[in-house]
């Protein structure tokens, strides 16, 4: 497919002692087969993106700038290409793969934007005894471990600002995506940046290998996308040297649908809150808490919408919901599935998986579902929606905050004084007030609670990478 299937080190495609085969998971092929990297290619990389700090650091920030703004570059004129491989590898269909890419080459943009904004501050100290000077300056390389829900996006939103901040990278992409990472270092280079400034590695066995990283006294910085299980272990192996770590882990994002809601406008939110990338994203909506006065007719026209979505290949045109990314991950949500129908919820559309060799599941809307169900406390990555009803605002707003979670609410209400006093007291890092998506490099993405720790994107984002530096001097 015209791209190295080999690890990125110090701007080398490198091999490792053996492969590791990539699927696609709506035909159950393999489709490459790629490098996996065994301690000797640790230590290259990570030896190659220390040797590339100083003068990654030294660079012009208007130099680091416009390297990314022509990877953004690169990366919108080959969108297809791009598109194409996210298909093949993650099962997506096509239209959230163009999104996805899309989005993924505008955090390109918007840190090829911030790289010459870094703020500083100088100023008198209140005593009057000195100048307080406060200045910003890269952490040093940080290691990047990126999940295969959004292939390109999710390693975009951290190369963009680590690059931007001056940092060097050792990007470890999910080991069932790691075509569109090696992709995108490709494209890095491309597009100007130094051999060792941005580095991929595919090790196993991925545990221990990531631990002995963040040992190792020249990895500074974690930046980790995926479960909140899997961030809690990474937290804990990055206190013995207090490496600096940010974290985006679950969602299980609740869909308030107020008694007042416009409620066509509320089903098409709905589906792309539940939908955008076939339901697996940390921001999907799991939890629907809808109003008893409008439930009834909220659940039957979203059952009907989500029914008539045509399930099948991604790259196929016609397709609106692909394949999970594999059969395991199709099997979790079946089990979900399977459970809340135990319990007594209903499948008013789909309910099951699709029979045959892709990871399909039928777009599932369960209602009569009891606000203790399971389904409601794991997050589903699926294309299933559990509609609970509720009594009143408070009711929602407590359900919606009774969870370990608090990424991302969806509240529809035709009172904005309402929506916003919704919005208030819910414990998520963003809201979502009568839209379906709120995604947006210029903004900042996190999570309250469980769902992590710092910010990517807008303001914030680049300060994840960032050291603050405060310089006392007497005039
Ligand atoms: P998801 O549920 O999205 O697959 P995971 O947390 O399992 O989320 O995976 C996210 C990323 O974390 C992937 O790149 C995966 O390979 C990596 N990962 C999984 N387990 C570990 C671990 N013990 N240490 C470091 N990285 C891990």
């Amino acid at each position: 497919m015209g791209l190295s299937t080999d690890l990125f080190i110090g701007g080398e495609w490198v091999k490792g002692p053996s492969v590791m085969p990539v699927m696609d998971p709506a035909l159950g092929e393999v489709i490459a087969e790629v490098s996996i990297a065994g301690p000797a290619e640790i230590e290259a990389a990570t030896a190659a993106a220390h040797a590339a700090l100083p003068a990654w650091a030294a660079t012009a920030p208007r130099q680091r700038a416009e390297i990314l703004r022509r990877a953004y570059e690169l990366m919108v004129a080959e969108a297809d290409f791009f598109a194409e491989l996210i298909v093949r590898e993650n099962g997506k269909v096509l239209a959230d793969a163009k999104g996805e890419v899309m989005y993924a080459a505008e955090f390109f943009r918007w840190f090829s934007e911030e790289a010459v904004r870094i703020e500083g501050d100088f100023r008198p100290a209140p005593a009057g005894d000195k100048r307080i000077l406060v200045t910003h300056q890269p952490i040093g390389v940080s290691l990047l471990i990126t999940p295969w829900n959004f292939p390109a996006a999710m390693a975009t939103r951290k190369i963009g600002p680590a690059l931007a901040a001056g940092c060097t990278v050792i990007l470890k992409p999910a080991g069932e995506t790691p075509l569109t990472a090696l992709a995108v270092a490709d494209l890095l280079s491309r597009a100007g940046a130094p051999p060792g400034v941005v580095n991929v590695i595919l090790p196993q066995p991925v545990g221990a290998s990531i631990s002995s990283m963040l040992h190792d006294p020249r990895i500074r910085n974690l930046s980790f996308t995926g479960s909140t299980e899997v961030g809690r272990i990474l937290l804990r192996e990055a206190s013995d040297n207090i490496v600096r770590a940010s974290m985006e882990l679950g969602g299980n994002a609740p869909f308030l649908v107020l008694s007042d809601a416009d409620i066509d406008a509320a089903v098409a939110g709905a589906m792309i809150a539940k939908m955008r990338n076939g339901g697996a994203a940390c921001t999907a909506a799991n939890r629907f808490f809808v109003a008893r006065e409008v439930h009834q007719e909220f659940t039957t026209k979203f059952a009907a919408a989500m029914g008539s979505l045509r399930v099948g290949p991604g790259l196929d045109p016609s397709s609106q919901v692909g394949s999970l990314v594999s059969i395991p991950e199709r099997d979790k949500v079946a089990e979900l599935v399977a459970a809340a129908l135990d319990e007594g919820a209903t499948a008013v559309s789909g309910g099951a998986s699709v029979a045959g060799a892709g990871a399909y599941f039928a777009p599932t809307v369960l209602g009569n579902v009891a606000s203790d169900s399971s389904i409601l406390k794991n997050e589903i990555f699926g294309p299933v929606a559990p509609i609970v009803v509720v009594e009143s605002d408070e009711e929602a707003i407590f359900r919606a905050n009774n969870t370990e979670y608090g990424l991302i609410s969806y509240v529809y209400s035709a009172d904005l004084g309402r929506a916003l006093r919704t919005a208030e007291a819910l414990e998520s890092g963003m809201i979502a007030i009568n839209r379906g998506v709120v995604s947006d490099p210029a903004a900042p993405f996190g999570g309250y609670k469980q769902s992590g720790l710092g910010r990517e994107g807008g303001f914030d984002g680049i300060h994840e990478f960032l050291e603050t530096k405060y310089i006392a001097f007497t005039l």
